[in-house]
C-alpha cells in the first residue's frame, strides 16, 4: 500500500480537517493510525474514503494509548481530535476541558512512556482573543475569551513546558476560518449542528434551510459584516504535512498561524454562494452573535517561509465551489 515511510497516528482522522489530512498523509506515502471516538467523526468516510486502520475510543483512554502505541510502530502524532463549538465551551466548560486538556495530556503522557516525542498540534485562532490589529501574528498576545480557546492555549503551554522538560518537539499550527473541500469531491465538512458560515448558506442553496442569518450589519468594516479568514481545508493538510516533515527532519518546536492572509465578509461570502450555486440566498439581519470580533485576518508568511507552505486555493469562489460540489453529493445521498 505504501512505501517504507513511517507510521503517523492521527486523532481525530474521521472528522473535517484530519479527514483530508489522512488523505494528504496516504498520498505522501505514509502509513496511517486514525484514533477517533467518532462522537463527531464520520465512519464511512474513513471505511469508503480514506481506507486506513480506525481504533475508536478516546484520548484520555491511557489503557487504550499504551496498547495502541505498543501494536503500531508510531514515528509521530497530529491531534487533530477536540471539541470545538465555541458557544457549547461557555455553558459546558467542564466538557471542554476535560477533553481538550485532560484528554490530550493523557495522549502526550501515553506518547512519552512509548518514547514518541514529535506532535502536530491543532490549535486555533480563538487563543488571540479579541485581536489588538490585524492581519494577527504569532508574536500577537493570546488572550482567549472563550473556555474553547482557553484549553487550546492550556495544550500550547503543555507543549512548551513538555519542550523544555522531555525534549518534546511539536509544531502548533493556529487555524484561521477552515473552510472548503476536496477538490475532487471525496471528502468536506459535515458537522452536526452545524454553526459554520459557509455550509449554514450552502445548505441554504439546497433548500435544506430557509434563510441564513447575518450576525450583526453595523460592525466598523466596509459592508458592516464581519470579516474572516477562510483558508482551505487542502491547503491546511499541505501545511500539516511539511509541519510533520519538519519535525521528522530534525526541527524544532514551533508556532505557525495558517490563514488565508486575506479576509471576507459575511456579506462577501453569501455572494460568493449565490454566484457558484446560481440560487439567490435570502437573508435575515440580526444582532451581533456574542464574542465575535469585527475582523480576524492572520498573518501566516511564517508558514510560507519557514516550511515552503503555498496556499493553493486562496479564491472564496474555489473554497465555495468545493464546498457547494461536496455538499451537493452528500445530502443527496443520505
Ligand atoms: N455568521 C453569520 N451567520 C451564521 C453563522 C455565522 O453571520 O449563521 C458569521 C459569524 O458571526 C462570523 C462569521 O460568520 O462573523 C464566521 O462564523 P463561523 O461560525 O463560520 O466561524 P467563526 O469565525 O465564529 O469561527
Amino acid at each position: 500500500m505504501s512505501s517504507g515511510k513511517s507510521t503517523i497516528l492521527v486523532t481525530g482522522g474521521a472528522g473535517y480537517i484530519g479527514s483530508h489530512t489522512v488523505l494528504a498523509l496516504k498520498q505522501a506515502g505514509y502509513n496511517v493510525v486514525i484514533l477517533d471516538n467518532l462522537v463527531y467523526g464520520h465512519r464511512d468516510l474513513v471505511e469508503k474514503v480514506l481506507e486506513v486502520e480506525l481504533i475508536v475510543g478516546d484520548t484520555g483512554d491511557r489503557p487504550l494509548l499504551d496498547r495502541l502505541f505498543q501494536t503500531h510502530d508510531i514515528e509521530a502524532v497530529m491531534h487533530f481530535s477536540a471539541y470545538a463549538y465555541v458557544g457549547e465551551s461557555v455553558t459546558d466548560p467542564a466538557k471542554y476541558y476535560r477533553n481538550n486538556v485532560l484528554g490530550t495530556l493523557t495522549l502526550l503522557e501515553a506518547m512519552l512512556a512509548a518514547s514518541v516525542k514529535k506532535f502536530v498540534f491543532s490549535s486555533t485562532c480563538a487563543t488571540y482573543g479579541v485581536p489588538e490589529f490585524v492581519p494577527i501574528p504569532e508574536t500577537h498576545p493570546q488572550n482567549p475569551i472563550n473556555p474553547y480557546g482557553a484549553s487550546k492555549l492550556m495544550v500550547e503551554r503543555i507543549l512548551a513546558d513538555f519542550d523544555v522538560a522531555y525534549g518534546f518537539k511539536s509544531v502548533r499550527f493556529r487555524y484561521f476560518n477552515a473552510a472548503g473541500a476536496n477538490p475532487d469531491g471525496l471528502l468536506g465538512e459535515d458537522h452536526n449542528p452545524e454553526t459554520h458560515l459557509i455550509p449554514l448558506v450552502l445548505l441554504t442553496a439546497l433548500g435544506k434551510r430557509e434563510s441564513i442569518s447575518i450576525f450583526g450589519t453595523d460592525y466598523p468594516t466596509p459592508d458592516g459584516t464581519c470579516i474572516r479568514d477562510y483558508i482551505h481545508v487542502n491547503d491546511l493538510a499541505d501545511a500539516h504535512i511539511l509541519g510533520l516533515e519538519y519535525l521528522l527532519k530534525g526541527g524544532n518546536s514551533e508556532v505557525f498561524n495558517l490563514g488565508n492572509g486575506s479576509g471576507f465578509s459575511v456579506r462577501e461570502v453569501i455572494a460568493a454562494v449565490e454566484a457558484v450555486t446560481g440560487v439567490p440566498i435570502p437573508v435575515e439581519e440580526r444582532d451581533r452573535r456574542p464574542g465575535d470580533p469585527p475582523n480576524l485576518i492572520g498573518a501566516s508568511e511564517k508558514a510560507r517561509t519557514t516550511l515552503g507552505w503555498q496556499p493553493q486555493y486562496t479564491s472564496i469562489k474555489d473554497i465555495v465551489a468545493h464546498a457547494w460540489q461536496w455538499h451537493q453529493q452528500r445530502h443527496h445521498s443520505i
